[in-house]
């Protein structure tokens, strides 16, 4: 059946907007849902807005998102090529990690981008993502420094879906050299483009 993806979306996009399920609500400025090609076979999926996209209301527009651009482009892709959410769709204040009870009210809307956009790559970047994908798809969990660039390959409802963890990109903004191995990391995503 005919489907509008960038309407279903955008409904979504707007329950993420009114939400309060968990206390984020209290502190954020603008709810991020996600951005980038609905239509997209790749769904990159991140931890939960930093500052700069709390402001923006857009995912990876900060120092992070500089590092994810430079990565898509050692692999020729563009960010109207992929689609890009977050575990989380508030920032936590001062960037704490996601609590588990906010991963829990906040994913079902992540499971519902999933379900629309029907990828059939997701490239978890962190190991909030990593953990809660690997979850959802029955697989083992295990720690992103072990299986980070490694590929998953699980049949879902709408298809085969190839999952790959990396780690997340604002590593890069603490240790310069981290940039080579995600590059590594990338190139694996590129063999299945
Ligand atoms: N880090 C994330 O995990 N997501 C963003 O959108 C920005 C930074």
């Amino acid at each position: 059946m005919f489907q509008d993806f960038d309407m279903n979306l955008e409904h979504i996009k707007n329950e993420i907007s009114n939400c309060r399920k968990c206390s984020l609500w209290k502190t954020r400025t603008k709810t991020v849902s996600g951005g980038g090609n609905p239509n997209a076979d790749i769904l990159f999926i991140g931890e939960a807005p930093g500052r700069n996209e709390d402001l923006k209301g857009q995912p990876f527009v900060g120092r992070a998102g500089k590092v994810l651009d430079e990565l898509l482009e050692s692999i020729d892709l563009s960010r109207d090529e992929v689609f890009i959410a977050n575990v989380l769709k508030c920032r936590p204040p001062n960037n704490r990690n996601p609590l588990e009870t906010e991963i829990k009210k906040c994913t079902p809307y992540l499971t519902k981008q999933i379900e629309i956009i029907q990828p059939k790559i997701i490239v978890t970047l962190g190991s909030f993502a990593t953990n809660f994908i690997l979850d959802t798809y029955g697989l083992i969990k295990e720690n992103i420094s072990k299986i980070h660039g490694k590929k998953f390959e699980v049949n879902t409802l709408f298809g085969k879906l190839i999952i790959i963890p990396v780690f997340h990109p604002a590593v890069v903004t603490y240790d310069k050299n981290k940039m080579v191995e995600m590059k590594k990391d990338f190139k694996v995503i590129s063999n299945y483009l």
